[in-house]
């Protein structure tokens, strides 16, 4: 467990509360995302705000998922919950153990494997590969 911040490190106030954040990220084409729903902790006296590892984690996830155009390769993680290991999915799909960790991390992968890894760990395509909208509202890109 990771211990939850009781006190502001810039002001020393206990008053924290629980808070949606939110960030802008500008990509190389100059294309600025905004990364909604951070959970993170909030000082109601400075307004300073904390990020748990979860919140960097989510973090990393939008940000493949613009770097791939709205694909969300959502299968490491569900796989991982299940307790299968890369290792087993390889032995499953007959693809060595670096194969199956390349697939898992890729923004790009075709039908096919998407659906044999959806039969080997029996989870529905959908659920494991998602594409997500992307919105452009002004300037700034949303996932949606
Ligand atoms: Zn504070």
């Amino acid at each position: 467990m990771i211990k939850r911040l009781t006190k502001c490190v810039e002001c020393g106030s206990k008053d924290l509360v629980d808070f949606m954040d939110s960030m802008e990220h500008k990509e190389k084409d100059g294309r600025v995302f905004v990364i909604e729903n951070i959970p993170v902790l909030k000082c109601n006296q400075c307004g300073e705000t904390y990020q748990s590892p979860q919140a960097s984690k989510y973090i990393d996830q939008q940000l493949e998922i613009i770097k791939n155009e709205g694909f969300e390769n959502a299968a490491k993680e569900i796989i991982k919950s299940k307790g299968i290991t890369q290792e087993q999915l390889g032995n499953m799909l007959n693809v060595t153990k670096q194969r199956v960790n390349q697939i898992l991390s890729d923004g790009n992968l075709d039908a096919q494997t998407m659906i044999k890894i959806s039969k080997s760990v029996n989870e529905p395509v959908d659920k494991l590969f998602r594409f997500r909208r992307i919105d452009k509202r002004g300037d700034k890109h949303y996932i949606v």
